[in-house]
Formats: C-alpha cells, sequence, structure tokens
C-alpha cells in the first residue's frame, strides 16, 4: 500500500522524521508530499524543503521506499494522481485533532475512497512545530535537538540572516 504523507516542511523537525519513518515501516511506499499553499509565507523555498527532506532521508535504511514530490491543489486529488491510498497526518494535542477532523471530512466528501490516517506524535515532540524551531532558532536559540542534524546548521543559518 502506498501512503502520502502532505505537509509544509518549513523546515522538516524531528517531529516529521518519526512520522516518516513510522510510516514506511507500516506501509510499503510513501511519498512526502511539500503541498504547495499560496496562503501560508513560507521561510524556505519548495525546492529548499525538498532538498532538505531528502538530505535527511539519505541515511535511513528504507529510503528507496520513499519519494519526496512538491504538490499543488488539493491534497486528495493529488493523493489520487499519484495512486496513494491514504494521507497520512500527525496529531500532537486536541487542537491538530480538530483540525485533522474538519479537513479529513473534507477529504471524504471529495473523495472517500481515499482514507485519512493519524498517527499520535511521540511526547517528546508533542511540542515540536516548524513555528516552534523558527521562533526559537530566529531567538539564537539551540534547535539542535529539534530539527535532524543534515539540515541544523541551514536552517540556523538561514534564521540567523533575518
Ligand atoms: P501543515 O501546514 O499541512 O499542517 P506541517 O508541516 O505543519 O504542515 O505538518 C504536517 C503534518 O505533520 C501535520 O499533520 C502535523 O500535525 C504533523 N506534525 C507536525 N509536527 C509534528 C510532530 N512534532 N509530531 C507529529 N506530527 C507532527
Amino acid at each position: 500500500m502506498k501512503v502520502c504523507y502532505p505537509g509544509t516542511f518549513d523546515p522538516i523537525t524531528n517531529g516529521h522524521l518519526d512520522i516518516i519513518k513510522r510510516a514506511v515501516s507500516l506501509y510499503d511506499e510513501v511519498t512526502v508530499l511539500i503541498m504547495r499553499n499560496p496562503a501560508k509565507k513560507s521561510l524556505f523555498t519548495e525546492t529548499e524543503r525538498r532538498q532538505m527532506i531528502e538530505a535527511c532521508l539519505r541515511s535511513l535504511p528504507e529510503r528507496d521506499r520513499i519519494t519526496v514530490e512538491i504538490g499543488s491543489g488539493l491534497t486528495v486529488e493529488y493523493a489520487k494522481k499519484i495512486q496513494a491510498s491514504a494521507i497520512i497526518r500527525g496529531i500532537r494535542a486536541v487542537s491538530d485533532y480538530e483540525y485533522e477532523l474538519l479537513n479529513a471530512t473534507a477529504n471524504m466528501y471529495i473523495n472517500d475512497r481515499i482514507e485519512t490516517l493519524l498517527l499520535i506524535a511521540r511526547p517528546e515532540y508533542s511540542f515540536l512545530s516548524s513555528s516552534v524551531v523558527k521562533e526559537i532558532g530566529a531567538n539564537h536559540g539551540d534547535i539542535s535537538g529539534m530539527v535532524p542534524q543534515e539540515i541544523c546548521g541551514l536552517v540556523s543559518a538561514k534564521l540567523n540572516s533575518l
């Protein structure tokens, strides 16, 4: 079974990476989908985000079962186009659940053959988001435990240059 994991990944965090690893341990193929969102102002370009995700995946033994793509439009339509049977999302708190429940129900309305699967964040990552990384990094805090080491220098440099 092929699944996709859509998100903004601006930048990828250890929480995202954990979801990717868990998804690939459950399913045959995982496509990490950087969804274009004109309404959201991002720090990194889509290409930079893809390169960072690829750098973090390079050392994984399951690397050949994971692809990274940039998508646009409706996630559920993109999932259908790439023949993914399900959309994976992560849940950190009840607030995430409320948001994901609405999205998953809307997706079901559009295409009820594509399931949404929710994975619960590990407790050590449940506070972690790309926004938290950006907030702490921009104020010269230590982000080394929050993003994969492959991209830590790059993310810090970008945040320090703001
Ligand atoms: P989006 O803008 O689509 O929410 P994000 O990149 O912020 O994109 O998140 C993508 C998905 O990963 C979402 O389902 C989000 O809840 C989940 N996620 C984000 N951070 C974590 C984390 N620390 N642990 C588990 N899941 C997470």
